[in-house]
C-alpha cells in the first residue's frame, strides 16, 4: 500500500478526475488553453492570480508583477453604470479606494 505524498491517501483509492467533469482552463488574457484544469488546486499551480483566474505560460512570463496585478469589479457596476466616462470613474474610485 502507497499514500500520496500530497493528500495521504491509498494510491489505489485516489479518484482520477473525469476530464468531461473537469475541463482545461482558458487563459484570462489571451483565451488560449493553459496545461491546467478547473479543479486542479490553485496552490499548485503558476499564473493563476486569485479573483481573476488563470494565465498561460507566455502571458504569465510577459508581465511584470505589477503588470499582473487585477482588481475586481462586480458585473452589476458595469451593468448599472451605462455611460462610460461615469464607469471609469467609479473603477478609478474602487482602484484607489475612496
Ligand atoms: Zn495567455
Amino acid at each position: 500500500m502507497k499514500n500520496c505524498p500530497q493528500c495521504g491517501q491509498e494510491i489505489d483509492k485516489v479518484e482520477v478526475a473525469d476530464p468531461t467533469q473537469n475541463p482545461v482552463e482558458n487563459c484570462i488574457m489571451c483565451g488560449k488553453e493553459t496545461e491546467y484544469h478547473f479543479k486542479d488546486h490553485v496552490d499548485f499551480r503558476t499564473g493563476y492570480i486569485e479573483g481573476a483566474g488563470q494565465l498561460c505560460a507566455s502571458c504569465y512570463r510577459a508581465g511584470s508583477s505589477e503588470g499582473r496585478e487585477m482588481i475586481v469589479v462586480p458585473k452589476s457596476l458595469i451593468r448599472d453604470t451605462p455611460n462610460n466616462l461615469d464607469l471609469g470613474a467609479r473603477i478609478r474610485k474602487i482602484f484607489w479606494g475612496l
